[in-house]
Parts: structure tokens; C-alpha cells; sequence
């Protein structure tokens, strides 16, 4: 098969030829229609995520079953599929409760610990696979139906953990990024009263304001905190989403929380930012992490994708021989919402 091989740190990806992947017992293997390309891909592609080397990446796939191996039940050939992002035991406690991301035997990503959906075919444990629902027509727009499994799962399970409610008002900090647009039409879809895009990049508003945003902030001027208290005539936000997580933005995020205040953070930034314990207690505010999604709610947000209430932003399409120009473009940041690769 035809696939795109990442071969070592900062190397750029090379198109080879591969053997075909043949299911062992438990595995399913999937012929891959289009595999989404985000930053969280592009950490592995730029050397800042280690993986074992020669590696295919991708993960936010729609894919149609081909083969299955055996004691595999939950996919048979001709079912459309996506994949769930983290390699979980399904048995632990964690597992059990669906909270997969804390799985205590947490054998790593798709597309970094095994190979992924840059290719025409990809071999997965069966229970990775997760099935499409009726109503999405993925064969038609099989860009969209890919990225699903995460641009629009990882802000879903971001409404539930802060409680959106529709008296809040939610600030997005890097926004114009791909999963920064999509909780953007996830918060408006949560019903929040009022959705404020924050970035450094004046150049992606437009996509913000299409995506659902109220207003738009420009953080490059330094003064994101006083902003936000502006705009909300001094009482502060009520949940701050922070996507890019440096110590700069989280503790702006914080001083612009008002009383009841949520913080989420997922950004990939593990450093460390003050906060104030008085402010907390005085406003009751709450410090919450973020990350990815259960499956179930990437079934979930398959099913409101399907019913047309959701629909994923995907801006960007190349065949999957340019993977390196897409990747040569997230590098920039100049990718708004989403790029996917379409195979064949
Ligand atoms: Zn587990």
C-alpha cells in the first residue's frame, strides 16, 4: 500500500510503498478514505513528540472495514469507521466509568505507538475502531466525518466538564487553531450566552466570527485580561477555555474569571502558572484539565454531527501525497479549522 512515512524527528514525510497490514487475532484492518492533519498530528511530524521511526501518523480517520482477525465481533468488512485516538485497555477502572483517557494500561496513540492513518490501509485493535452512524454520510464527505472523532469530541467533553450553561459568557483562548474553531460552534451549539474568540492572529477572526464567536480579541496587544473584563462590563468571564495553555495566557484566563469562574486547560504547554488561592476561595473558582474525549463521546458527537446539528469546519483538503505541504502549512499556523488528507 501507499503510505506516508514519518523516519525520523523533523524529517519531512516520504511517500513509499508498504506492506499491506494483515489483521492479527483482535485486529481489524481498514481501508482509510481520509485521515484528518491537526497540530496534535504535527507535534509528531516536527520531532517534539518522540515515536518509534519509520512511523505513519494520523489519527482522525473515517475508514471502511476490509479484513477482521480473529475473536473480533464488534466489526465486520463494510462497516464505516473512525478511530479512537487512545490505545486503552478497556477493562480498568478508569476504562469501566468511561473516563478511557485515564486509563491506568494506557498503551499510547494512534499514529504515534502504532501506525496510523496516512496511508491507504490501517490495522488497529478492533476495539479502536468505532463504528459510524447511520445518517453520516461519510462515503460522500469522508474529510468531515474524520476529523469528528476529536476536533469536535475533545470540545464537547469541554461543555460537560465546565458546566456550560446558557447564562455563561466563554472565552476561547487560540482560537483560530483547529480544535480552537470547533469549540467555538460547540459552545454556541451548547447554547453559551455569549462566545469570545481570543488569538494571536488577527487573520483567522473572520473564520472565528463564521465559527460562532460574538467577538473577537486580539492577544498579540498583551492586555487580554483587562479586555475581557471590558467586554463584560468589569464582572469577568465565565469560562475561560485555554487551548494554548502558556503561563501568559492561563493567568489571563484566570484574572478575567468572574465569581463562579471555570478555567479549562488543554494546551500542550506543561509549564507551570501562578494562581491565587484567596481569589479562588473569594469567587469559588475551579482549575480543570481537559483532555481528548471518551468514547462515548466521540459516538456522541458522531450521532449530533450525523443529525446535522454539528457540522466540522474542515478548510483544507490535499490528496495524501502532499501531506508535507499541509504540514509545511500547520507548521505556520496558517491553517484556520481543519486540513484532511484524502486517499485516492
Ligand atoms: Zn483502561
Amino acid at each position: 500500500m501507499k503510505a506516508m512515512l514519518l523516519k525520523g524527528p523533523g524529517r519531512p514525510l516520504v511517500l513509499e510503498n508498504v506492506a499491506d497490514p494483515e489483521p492479527g487475532p483482535g485486529e481489524a484492518v481498514a481501508r482509510v478514505l481520509a485521515c484528518g492533519a491537526g497540530l496534535t498530528v504535527h507535534h509528531a511530524r516536527a520531532g517534539r513528540v518522540k515515536v518509534a521511526y519509520p512511523r505513519i501518523l494520523g489519527h482522525e480517520i473515517t475508514a471502511e472495514i476490509v479484513a477482521t482477525g480473529d475473536r473480533v465481533t464488534d466489526v465486520k468488512p463494510g462497516d464505516g469507521v473512525t478511530a479512537y485516538f487512545y490505545l486503552t485497555c478497556g477493562e480498568c477502572r478508569w476504562c469501566r466509568v468511561n473516563r478511557e483517557t485515564l486509563c491506568e494500561n494506557f498503551r499510547g496513540y494512534v499514529g504515534r505507538e502504532v501506525d496510523g492513518g496516512y496511508a491507504e490501509y490501517i490495522k488497529l485493535p478492533a476495539s479502536a475502531f468505532i463504528r459510524l452512524p447511520e445518517g453520516l454520510d461519510w462515503r460522500r464527505h469522508p474529510a468531515e466525518a474524520a476529523v469528528v472523532c476529536d476536533a469536535i469530541a475533545t470540545p464537547l467533553k469541554v461543555t460537560r466538564k465546565a458546566r456550560l450553561a446558557p447564562t455563561d459568557t466563554v472565552a476561547v483562548f487560540g482560537a483560530g487553531g483547529g480544535l480552537g474553531v470547533h469549540m467555538l460552534k460547540v459552545a454556541r451549539w451548547a447554547h453559551a450566552r455569549k462566545v469570545i474568540a481570543v488569538d494571536v492572529m488577527a487573520s483567522k477572526f473572520e473564520a472565528c466570527v463564521k465559527a460562532g464567536a460574538d467577538a473577537t480579541l486580539d492577544a498579540s496587544e498583551g492586555r487580554v485580561a483587562e479586555q475581557l473584563l471590558e467586554l463584560t462590563g468589569g464582572k469577568g468571564i465565565d469560562v475561560a477555555i485555554d487551548f494554548v495553555s502558556s503561563a501568559s495566557t492561563l493567568e489571563a484566563a484566570l484574572a478575567a474569571l468572574g465569581k463562579g469562574g471555570r478555567l479549562v486547560t488543554l494546551g500542550g504547554n506543561s509549564g507551570t502558572f501562578s494562581a491565587s488561592s484567596g481569589e479562588m476561595l473569594r469567587k469559588e473558582i475551579e482549575l480543570l484539565g481537559s483532555r481528548y474525549a471518551s468514547k462515548e463521546e466521540v459516538i456522541e458527537s458522531l450521532e449530533l454531527v450525523a443529525r446535522g446539528e454539528l457540522t466540522p469546519m474542515v478548510t483544507e483538503k490535499a490528496p495524501l501525497e502532499q501531506a508535507e505541504t499541509v504540514h509545511a502549512r500547520l507548521d505556520k499556523g496558517a491553517i484556520t479549522g481543519r486540513a484532511a488528507l484524502l486517499m485516492g
